[in-house]
């Protein structure tokens, strides 16, 4: 069983809170980032933590480490509870992110490979192994593995042990849940809910798929 979270990336505040509702009781968490924050300002995850699930800033953040601490404070100082930075920036970047989210009993999760296409001219080669073992030595809560490569995502699992996995690219990206569900902790999934004519019940499909599968 995985679980399933919601990429909010819609570009109103009204949508998102709207959507945030109407599908929170077939999610699992909800993952927002720079479109909705970038459009309504880092307000909005105060509203959407309102909801009481899980929380995840999407940042993907990729900085020196005094940055990254200063940009992950501000990100639990408004109702976050986990956070996604990038891995080739090295382990004092890693670890500054995962200091800080643990000093605020967060989560933080690292990229190790993205899911769209052009993901593979820099993560493949051995670079999302090494990003894997980073992960282990920094403490880090878990990685950002692609949906769309399900064979990929298999291989970092077997790096990072029962660390948590959540899997992007389900969906409009082409991933199918019922590959991926059994060796992830959660699925991502956004345009396929937040477009979708009616959210909630697409919400609920995707909570019963994934309800079904093993980990
Ligand atoms: O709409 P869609 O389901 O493709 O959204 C996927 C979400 O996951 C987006 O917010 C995207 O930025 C994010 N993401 C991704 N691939 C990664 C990391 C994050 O698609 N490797």
């Amino acid at each position: 069983m995985a679980d399933v979270i919601l990429a909010l990336d819609v570009k109103t505040r009204e949508a998102a809170v709207t959507i945030a509702h109407e599908t929170a009781p077939y999610l699992d968490a909800i993952k927002i980032g720079y479109p909705l924050v970038l459009a309504a300002g880092l307000g909005i995850a105060d509203e959407i933590s309102m909801e009481g699930l899980p929380l995840i800033a999407d940042f993907k953040v990729a900085d020196i480490p005094n940055t990254t601490r200063l940009i992950a404070e501000e990100v639990f100082a408004h109702g976050f509870s986990g956070i996604i930075c990038h891995g080739f920036v090295g382990r004092d970047s890693v670890l500054a992110c995962v200091e800080t989210a643990h000093d605020h009993d967060g989560e933080c999760y690292v990229v190790t490979e993205m899911s769209h296409p052009g993901a593979v001219d820099f993560f493949h080669g051995g670079i999302a192994e090494r990003i894997a073992a980073l992960v282990c030595e920094t403490g880090a809560d878990g990685i950002i593995a692609p949906a769309t490569r399900p064979e990929r995502t298999q291989i970092l699992r077997t790096r990072i042990g029962t660390k948590k996995i959540l899997s992007p690219g389900v969906g409009a990206q082409g991933g199918d849940p019922s590959a991926i569900a059994e060796i992830v902790d959660g699925i991502i999934v956004g345009r396929a809910i937040y477009e979708s004519e009616d959210p909630a019940r697409a919400a609920q499909e995707y909570a019963r798929m994934c309800s079904t599968q093993k980990i």
